[in-house]
């Protein structure tokens, strides 16, 4: 009777200890993946296609003037001159719509790195040497700049 009862617990630990395991396994493999989707590569890439984006615009804008100069000059048929000018003034509507888009994404991702890097600053402020003003890690019990002992 006590044999069983221990082998039933035994078997209840391990599988527990196993469900566990795999468990930790899954989201220590998740978590860094979920992690980076989310959070990383939206920055850089919006404000990468906002350049890219800016001098396309600057491109179409200055094919808009040299377009009206040749006409100007007459070495363009008007029929020509009309429809080219309509595709580059439909581009740059294009454009500018996608740019008000980008502009407000890079704004926010702009205010949310503003408000990480204060968050830090004012982090590690509470952990800043009374005697020389370096920066410590909170775990730190003596300064490594002066040897003043922190708080
Ligand atoms: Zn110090």
């Amino acid at each position: 009777m006590l044999l069983s009862i221990s082998v039933e617990a035994m078997v209840y630990v391990l599988f527990s200890f196993v469900v566990l395991a795999f468990s930790a396994a899954i989201v220590f493999v998740m978590l860094p993946l979920a992690r980076r989707r989310r959070a990383a590569p939206r920055l850089g890439d919006d404000r990468a296609e906002l350049d890219d984006l800016l001098s396309r615009k600057a491109e179409v804008y200055a094919s808009i003037k040299d377009l009206d100069f040749e006409y100007a000059m007459g070495r363009l048929a008007d029929g020509d001159y009309q429809e080219l000018r309509r595709e580059y003034k439909l581009e740059a509507g294009e454009l500018l719509g996608r740019q008000d888009d980008l502009e407000v994404s890079v704004i926010e991702q702009e205010i949310e790195e503003e408000v990480a890097r204060r968050l830090n600053g004012s982090l590690s402020k509470q952990h800043r040497c009374k005697a020389c003003g370096a920066a410590n890690p909170p775990r730190f019990r003596f300064c490594p700049e002066c040897g003043a002992s922190l708080p």
